[in-house]
């Protein structure tokens, strides 16, 4: 089960405090899906994940944290747009607003999974749309981490694997095809080329659909 805590954190930027939901401990039973989204009952997490300040907006996984140039980022008019964006959902609204500081910071692996975890706060209001525009969004992020020398995993081929789902589920099937293409012969771990041989099928099925670990090592079998 999931234990979970209120804690009141004072906000780096403005001060203010305020109490936030933290996650003691959780569990994760079953198999994760092939962005690396948890199963239940961690995936129901998502929301503790990222903490707004009510009072100046600052988004963070912990707004006691001080980021560099965090201040300036959230008075910005792009960054306040981004927090009401009636396009998406509000929790999607934060991670997007995180993935501003952390994209600003130069931190582009962070930015990845900010806008990842925007892509699974729209799945779960069932907004497809934003979901494939935050996906879109962090398959360039990755690239663009890439560009700068940093992996967004440390598992060997994991990078791969989760760009060519984004791509995917982004719509941007000849993207994903050719990133299958150029990358999976110098992907050393088996599990990583299996990924690769099943999102390939997916892929030729203009599939955009959300698929789990599990069903590779069936479709392996
Ligand atoms: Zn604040």
């Amino acid at each position: 089960m999931t234990t979970l805590i209120q804690q009141t954190q004072r906000c780096s930027i403005c001060g203010s405090e305020s109490e936030y939901t933290c996650v003691a401990s959780t569990n994760a039973f079953g198999s994760a899906d092939l962005d690396a989204r948890p199963p239940e009952m961690m995936r129901s997490t998502l929301y503790t994940e990222v903490q707004q300040c009510p009072s100046c907006g600052y988004c963070a996984s912990d707004v006691s944290k001080p980021r560099p140039d965090a201040a300036d980022v959230v008075s910005s008019g792009e960054y306040q747009i981004q927090l009401i964006d009636p396009a998406f959902p509000n929790l999607a609204n934060l991670f997007l607003c995180r993935a501003i500081i952390d994209q600003a910071s130069g931190d582009y692996v962070a930015a990845t999974w900010a806008l990842i975890k925007a892509a699974w706060a729209c799945d779960d209001s069932d907004r497809v749309g934003p979901a494939m525009a935050c996906r879109t969004r962090a398959a360039d992020m990755l690239l663009r981490a890439e560009q700068h020398a940093l992996s967004i995993s440390a598992e060997e081929g994991a990078g791969t694997a989760i760009l060519v789902d984004l791509l995917r589920r982004s719509g941007r099937m000849e993207d994903a095809r050719k990133a299958i293409a150029e990358r999976r012969s110098g992907v050393v771990a088996e599990i990583i080329r299996h990924i690769l041989d099943y999102q390939s099928v997916l892929v030729a099925y203009s599939d955009t659909a959300s698929h789990t670990i599990a069903e590779v090592l069936r479709f392996g079998e």
